[in-house]
């Protein structure tokens, strides 16, 4: 369009313009500016959505500024898992080191960053059975793809530790084939991938089969996403990944220290205001974030609640409830939602597991708790912000396709219904 313009006032400058050039029942320079409209239009939605050699443009860019943003440590440091529907790819974010000094000493309570590493890993299945693509058919990868990468170059013992980690992973969760870790020092450092290094080290060449829409997520309930998480992660996969350690990480025993923690920092027995309600990121973010520091709470975040939550439903509520089982949670939850899900699965509902909690005399919240309802089923294609984002891009799409289309359309019968000549000039 900017082309456009100037390309008429020059004529007009140079005395070449006339009406007809502006004509757009006629003049070249229309038909070029609707074939131009259109011919953007279509590589634009193409990079929308990642047809061909684009990956979805909107959504891995925010994937590319988000791994960066980890790299550089932008906001402090934050662990983080994707595992973006169709890529049939996991990548962590984890960091290890403290205050500019990396502890590379074995012991029972160094663990070398895998406790993170794992932690989110588990992360990525959850998210893979939310988003539909591991389901009860997909069967354990004996060969993993595991990359490691160290842009800030940490202290390689790390990196072997992490490596051997997954390796290690049990048949029961071998579940991703590949797998790409971003190892940060905890202060982070000076470095940013590019689209196309995401594309070689990561995702591979026009990112294949990643989703510009499906998004899991919605169908998450953080509590028991996190607590599993971290459950998992140092009571069942960290042993098995320090078993060849001369001083090896005990995680089981720092779950237990962690767990007294957590009793502490949330006033557990007693707490009336750690309600747990849904469980959705969202009220967690706002209970842990905002109601209980101002009660006096200010370590009782949206981990240890989950924690907390998560303990109380395998270790008091259902003593029997298995891996297995969980999975099967998010799995149900991907068509049915999670309050459905939950209440398939082990037999009973959410708002009973709730009210069971709050009034139960190990946690004390409320002795006359009703419970919550669980969270109803959203539809991951639509309910997410990709979803929208790329319905509003689709509607632009389609409106810039027809109105160009039909303008070239006029324009050429106007032109070629002249016989080929550009109608008479009125005036000079
Ligand atoms: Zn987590």
């Amino acid at each position: 369009m900017i082309i456009f313009v100037f390309a008429v006032i020059y004529l007009e400058k140079k005395g070449q313009c006339c009406r007809c050039c502006l004509d757009p029942d006629s003049s070249p320079l229309w038909i070029g500016l609707y074939i131009g409209i259109l011919v953007l239009d279509i590589i634009f939605y193409c990079w929308v959505i990642g047809v061909g050699s684009f990956c979805p443009g909107i959504r891995s860019m925010d994937q590319l500024n988000n791994i960066n943003s980890k790299i550089n440590v932008e906001e402090g440091p934050s662990a983080g898992a994707d595992f973006i529907a169709g890529t049939e790819v996991c990548t962590i974010y984890t960091y290890v080191g403290d205050d500019g000094e990396f502890d590379t000493v074995e012991s029972s309570e160094n663990d070398f960053g895998i406790k993170v590493g794992l932690h989110e890993y588990i992360h990525c299945v959850q998210q893979g059975q939310l988003n539909g693509e591991i389901d009860d058919t997909t069967t354990s990868y004996d060969d993993i793809d595991i990359t490691i990468l160290n842009p800030c170059e940490v202290d390689d013992i790390f990196v072997d530790k992490m490596e051997a980690a997954f390796e290690s992973l049990p048949s029961a969760w071998r579940l991703i084939p590949k797998i790409v870790v971003f190892l940060i020092p905890r202060w982070g450092c000076d470095f940013q991938y590019t689209m196309s290094d995401l594309q070689e080290l990561v995702y591979g060449a026009g990112c294949p089969g990643w989703s510009p829409t499906l998004y899991g997520l919605v169908n998450e309930v953080n509590a028991i996403a996190e607590g599993e998480a971290e459950y998992y992660s140092m009571n069942v996969l960290s042993p098995l990944a320090v078993t060849d350690w001369t001083t090896p990480y005990d995680g089981p025993a720092a779950w237990n220290i962690k767990m007294s923690e957590n009793f502490d920092s949330c006033g557990v027995p007693g707490n009336e205001f750690l309600t747990v309600r849904d469980g959705s990121s969202d009220w967690l973010a706002e209970l842990g974030e905002d109601i209980l520091p101002r009660e006096g709470y200010e370590d009782c975040r949206g981990n240890p609640i989950g924690e907390l939550t998560f303990d109380y439903l395998i270790n008091y509520y259902r003593t029997e409830t298995t891996a297995t089982e969980l999975k099967e949670i998010w799995r149900t939850a991907f068509t049915e939602g999670f309050a459905d899900a939950f209440e398939q699965v082990l037999g009973s509902s959410w708002s009973d597991f709730i009210q069971d909690m709050e009034q139960s005399t190990e946690y004390d919240i409320n002795p006359d708790s009703e419970g919550y309802p669980g969270q109803p089923y959203r539809n991951p294609n639509s309910g997410s912000e990709w979803g929208i984002v790329t319905t509003v891009m689709t509607v632009v799409f389609v409106i810039l396709l027809f109105v160009s289309s039909f303008l070239l359309l006029k324009t050429l019968h106007t032109k070629f219904s002249n016989n080929g000549t550009v109608k008479p000039k009125t005036t000079v």
